[in-house]
């Protein structure tokens, strides 16, 4: 038997959460069973715990997009008891039964091998969210950026991919301009991380021009909307924006003009069913890249009995860096 959280949906759709006692039958189909030793709560999974959005599309399910831990079985050449192991994305969490359980039955092929600079605790520290902000880097990069092309842009900043896109950026030799809605209280943090500046989620958050003057090359967005909008108005001649996230809104009520009359790029990213070159190449690059202090510094450490909490806080926007759910705590 293993525990875990359930969301169920009643016919009216609301939905219910339990913590909850399971069995080996109860998983779905897969030839890799994990023990999991360490989860994180991401952004998504905030969504799929409050049913905000509709990231859950099987029920029950046991929410919970990424987990760390150790192969206790396996049906599949590639992987033997005993081997360490992360999962991100794959539909874990949304249709698949997903990580805040202490058990996991997944495909061998949607693992990565836990590298050896990290504990699965440092890897969920990093998490979905440090993951896709290493991807958003490397977008950047192959795009032929650099920090002589000028500062870098990143929004959101105090939430978990601004987090780690603030500290690796910094660490790469980036000036790196900072955009936050809490930077009164979260202003000496992000400092902290390596930022250089801080501006106000105000000052790029309301209604733009199709071009406005160029304060950076580069840039990752965590939050869509308006805000993208406007940085990509604000973007360098040849300059590039990965854009990863949707905090503030799903739309994005820009112009071509960035585009055709600078040359600006948008590069998507998407971690979820990045396929598994890419994902390497992320997590070699976060343990040459990512202080481990640094990493530290931004995250902190729940236990089971706090999942749902902290799930409702941060789709409100009330949750600083990262957040590790180690599965031997209550
Ligand atoms: P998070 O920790 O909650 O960070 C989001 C941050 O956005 C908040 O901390 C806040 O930062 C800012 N924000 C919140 N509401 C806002 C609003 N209304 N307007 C402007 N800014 C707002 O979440 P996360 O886990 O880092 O995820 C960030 C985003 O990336 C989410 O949309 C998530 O779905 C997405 N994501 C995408 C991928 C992918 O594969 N593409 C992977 C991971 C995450 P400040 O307080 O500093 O302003």
């Amino acid at each position: 038997a293993f525990r875990a959280i359930l969301i169920s949906r009643g016919e009216d759709k609301s939905q219910r959460v339990e913590r909850v006692t399971l069995s080996a039958e109860d998983l779905m189909d897969g030839d890799v069973d994990v023990a999991v030793e360490a989860s994180t709560v991401n952004y998504k999974d905030g969504l799929a715990i409050t049913g905000k959005a509709p990231v859950v599309r099987r029920w029950p399910m046991i929410p919970g997009v990424d987990f760390a831990g150790t192969v206790i079985a396996s049906r599949n050449s590639k992987w033997r008891e005993g081997d360490k192991v992360i999962l991100n994305g794959w539909g874990t969490g949304e249709t698949h039964l997903g990580a805040y359980a202490t058990r996991a039955r997944v495909k061998g092929e949607w693992l990565v091998r836990l590298p050896d600079a990290f504990t699965p605790h440092e890897a969920m520290a990093i998490g979905t969210a440090g993951y896709t902000a290493m991807m958003a880097v490397i977008a950047l990069e192959r795009h032929g950026l650099t920090p002589a092309d000028g500062p870098a842009l990143v929004t959101g900043a105090a939430g978990g991919v601004g987090s780690v896109a603030v500290a690796l950026l910094a660490r790469l030799g980036w000036h790196v301009v900072a955009s936050t809605g809490r930077a009164s209280e979260e202003g000496d943090y992000l400092r902290g991380l390596g930022a250089a500046e801080i501006i106000e989620r105000s000052e790029l958050g309301g209604e733009g021009k199709p071009l406005m003057k160029e304060r950076w090359a580069a840039g990752i967005d965590a939050v869509g909307g308006r805000t993208l909008a406007n940085a990509l108005a604000s973007t360098r001649y040849h300059g590039a924006i990965a854009a990863c996230g949707l905090a503030q809104s799903m739309d994005l009520p820009a112009t071509v003009a960035p585009f055709i009359l600078r040359g600006v790029s948008l590069l998507g990213i998407d971690s979820v069913m990045a396929p598994l070159a890419r994902r390497e190449e992320a997590w070699t690059r976060l343990a040459a890249d990512l202080d481990r202090d640094t990493l530290a510094a931004m995250t902190r450490t729940i236990g089971f009995s706090q999942v749902e909490e902290v799930a409702r806080a941060i789709v409100e926007g009330q949750v600083r860096g990262r957040v590790v759910v180690d599965m031997a705590r209550d």
